[in-house]
């Protein structure tokens, strides 16, 4: 079992230190909370005053922080206070690309491997060890990351070079935030049209519009599995941290010069979601926007 700092414990990062912790791992615990530091005593990890104090002597260093200014922070930390070549460091924040191949170089630079390993999958997710982990980094960056993400998830998958797990994530959830959109709409149209939400959901489920958004996280209350929807949005993925994702699309792909349209108008129609005060909703709720 291996020593490793985590850096991070929020909604996300308390459930996953808590993870390794259960799977037999020494956990040295940060965060800038001291609730956080105390839930992660509890749920035995060690807690510390510093981030530079979690990683001295760990074999890895994970983070999962709210953005890409926070991880360069604490990398900016630890490389001033030495990190030893045999660490690997795993960052499990979503942060933009850019962010990521930099931080990647800097470690470089300092004689470490690191990789981004950004997760699918909601707190439900961190908090049950079930979370999906998209990895950009080396052939040998992955294989010191890979034991230690199991811990943590069912899946852990290579995605590629530094930067392109960041790359996985973003362009996923583009399509989920344009395929929520789309799917509300036609839910509404349908409506419009005369025809039952439940008589569509049949009909759609097994047809060419089918989608994740639809069977599996379908946005109309009573239809289809127990869904966000059918507790008036509470809890689920919320519209924010959605927004936040497609912006980070948009980011990229103007960097890339890839031309996304649909991701552009989900990032435009879930800003005004936000903006009307909704942004602690499930993003499923965007029906409420649309319907108007
Ligand atoms: P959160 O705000 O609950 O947790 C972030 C934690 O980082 C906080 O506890 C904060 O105190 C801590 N922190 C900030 N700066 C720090 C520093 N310099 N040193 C130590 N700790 C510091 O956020 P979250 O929901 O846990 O999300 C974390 C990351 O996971 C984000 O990048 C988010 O986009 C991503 N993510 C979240 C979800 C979700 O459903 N919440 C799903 C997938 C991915």
């Amino acid at each position: 079992m291996a020593r490793i700092a985590f850096i991070g414990l929020g909604n996300m990062g308390g459930g996953m230190a808590a993870n390794l912790a259960k799977a037999g791992h020494d956990v040295r615990a940060f965060d800038l909370s001291a609730d956080a530091l105390d839930r992660a005593k509890a749920a035995g990890c060690a807690p510390v005053g510093s981030a530079t104090a979690a990683a001295d002597g760990a074999e890895a260093i994970v983070t999962m922080l709210p953005a890409g200014r926070h991880v360069e922070a604490v990398y900016a930390e630890l490389f001033a206070a030495h990190v030893s070549p045999a660490t690997i460091l795993i960052d499990c924040s979503t942060i933009d690309v850019a962010t990521a191949k930099h931080v990647a170089a800097l470690a470089l630079a300092n004689g470490v491997t690191a990789v981004d390993a950004p997760v699918s999958g909601g707190i439900g997710a961190a908090n049950a060890g079930t979370l999906t982990f998209m990895v950009g980094g080396t052939d040998a960056g992955f294989a010191l990351a890979q034991p230690i993400l199991a811990a943590m998830g069912q899946a852990v998958i290579h995605a590629g070079a530094n930067g392109t797990g960041q790359a996985a994530k973003i362009a996923n959830n583009m399509l989920l935030g344009a395929t929520m959109v789309a799917t509300c709409e036609a839910f509404l149209l349908a409506e419009k049209l005369g025809l039952d939400a439940q008589t569509f959901y049949d009909i759609s489920s097994v047809s060419s519009g089918q989608s994740w958004s639809m069977t599996r996280y379908c946005p109309v209350p009573g239809v289809g599995p127990d869904t966000p929807a059918d507790h008036d949005y509470q809890g689920g993925f919320a519209t924010a941290l959605m927004l936040k994702d497609l912006k980070l699309a948009a980011e990229a792909a103007k960097d890339a010069d890839a031309n996304t349209p649909m991701g552009a108008q989900a990032a435009d129609l879930y800003q005004r979601f936000a903006d009307a005060g909704q942004g602690g909703l499930d993003f499923s709720a965007i029906i409420k926007l649309l319907r108007g």
